[in-house]
């Protein structure tokens, strides 16, 4: 068993807590929110700072994101398709009654004079011939099959099936990945100041030294000389996944924060079975439907770190492109308007860095739902193969045992760091029988 802490609890830090937790290590989390909840939703003030995993539609799309991306990050997304699936049904096992995974594909979008942009993603398939062996091919719907798959949308739509494509209830996962994770040691409110190998630099109580450090603070992981010097590679590209251009000194990463606007609607009575794109010269805008007639609609782009309140430029545009695929949504109600930021680095590719003690991952960009688990499978990897004592990990979410004790009382003592402070604040979160729902 290893003393791991987390900072973060956003997608990497839960799902690599929830993980890490079920294979016997000792886990805590440090993380300035208040609890694991989903932050409130209705209010149209204040500056979102929590994780952006919440705010995220949680669209799972390995093919049309080969609009903003390249291969690996399709391959790193397909594979991360059935690890959420297994990661799914592992919680609904432990007892989590909340909608978490849905996979009926997707659907890409074009008005006719937009057929473009939907060309671009299709050549992109077309030209890798490996990869376009590896993902399932799009496939064109007619109008007649459109309508009997999709019948709320509007007719004369250009359509193709993504067949496999899926979508995670991203703040209901979010919660479920804390509250069902086993024994791990959850210090809200505790600010991560600095990561080192082996050591946490938590604000106001001085270093926490651990077995692994590991910092997936998003956005905010930026250091001072994390900002400034980044050298970009001249020498072989680097792969997603890999660490390189993107480090600084002692593997700080040079990330920055890209606005991402999402609008939530209300609308009982209109059916939409599955996420749909509608790819436009100037917009990329998705409709994600979600229990309870809700529907989130984003999200725009902008390089800004700016999280005011969602700007009327954005609202106007997303809302009319949405009311122009789906005409009934003229009588949903808003609900809710969130910003948030999306962890970039200069590549705008995730990267890893691993090293004896330390262990970062970040830059997920518009893609973090999508990539997490296939990032996290590879880490942990990573860290083991070069780890003399490794403990065995199972992968994530593909129903492997797990070495949880069966009852409360013949578990491990709650993980407890060492070092300089003989404890950490916060107090731990129930077991998961004493909250099977949330
Ligand atoms: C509008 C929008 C829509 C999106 N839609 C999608 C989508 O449909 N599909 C998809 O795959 N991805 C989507 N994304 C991207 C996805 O949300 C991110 O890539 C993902 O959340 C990144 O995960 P992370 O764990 O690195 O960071 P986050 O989820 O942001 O988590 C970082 C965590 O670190 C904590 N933290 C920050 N500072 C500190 C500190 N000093 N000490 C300790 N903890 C700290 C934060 O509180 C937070 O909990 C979207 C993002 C946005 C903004």
């Amino acid at each position: 068993m290893k003393r791991i802490g987390i900072a973060g609890a956003g997608v990497l830090g839960r799902l690599l807590a929830w993980q890490l937790s079920r294979a016997g290590h000792a886990v805590t989390v440090f993380d300035p929110a208040a609890g694991p909840e989903a932050p409130a939703t209705g209010s149209l003030t204040g500056n979102s700072a929590h994780a952006a995993g919440f705010t995220a539609a949680g669209m799972l799309s390995p093919i049309a994101e080969l609009d903003n991306a390249g291969p690996e990050i399709a391959r790193l997304g397909w594979r991360s398709l059935a690890l959420w699936r297994g990661i799914a049904d592992e919680l609904r096992a432990e007892g989590c009654s909340a909608p978490l995974f849905e996979q009926r594909g997707s659907l890409m979008l074009a008005h006719g004079a937009d057929l473009g942009a939907a060309r671009r993603v299709l050549a992109r398939l077309e030209t890798a011939p490996s990869l376009a062996a590896e993902l399932p091919a799009p496939q064109p719907l007619h109008r007649a099959a459109l309508a009997a798959l999709e019948p709320a949308l509007a007719p004369g739509l250009h359509a193709w099936l993504l067949p496999g494509e899926a979508q995670v209830m991203s703040c209901d996962m979010l919660h479920a990945l804390a509250v069902h994770a086993p024994n791990v040691h959850w210090c809200w409110g505790e600010r991560v100041e600095r990561v080192e190998s082996g050591v946490l630099h938590v604000a106001g109580e001085g270093p926490v030294r651990f077995d692994l450090a590991v910092d997936v603070r998003g956005v905010n992981s930026v250091h001072p000389r994390a900002t400034c010097g980044v050298t970009p590679s001249r020498g072989r590209q680097q792969r997603p996944g890999e660490a390189g251009s993107a480090l600084a000194v002692g593997g700080e990463m040079a990330v920055r924060g890209v606005r991402g606007e999402v609008i939530w609607l209300h609308a009982p009575g209109v059916t939409l079975q599955r996420p749909v794109r509608l790819l436009h010269p100037r917009h990329r805008v998705y409709i994600v439907p979600r229990p309870g007639d809700l529907f989130v609609v984003g999200a725009s782009e902008v390089e800004s770190e700016d999280r005011s309140p969602v700007s009327l430029r954005s609202a106007v545009e997303l809302m009319a492109a949405a009311q122009s695929v789906i005409p009934e949504l003229a009588e949903a109600r808003i609900v809710h308007m969130e910003a948030n930021l999306r962890p970039a680095l200069p590549d705008n590719e995730p990267h890893t860095h691993v090293e004896p003690g330390l262990l970062r991952i970040n830059g997920l960009f518009r893609h973090g739902w999508l990539l997490a688990p296939a990032l996290v499978v590879d880490a942990v990897a990573r860290l083991e193969s070069e780890d003399p004592h490794p403990n065995p990990l199972p992968p994530a979410g593909e129903g492997a045992s797990t070495p949880r004790s069966t009852h409360a009382g013949a578990r491990p003592s709650l993980p407890r760091p060492s070092g300089e402070r003989a404890g950490v604040r916060g107090r731990p979160e129930p077991t998961p029988e004493a909250q099977q729902t949330h």
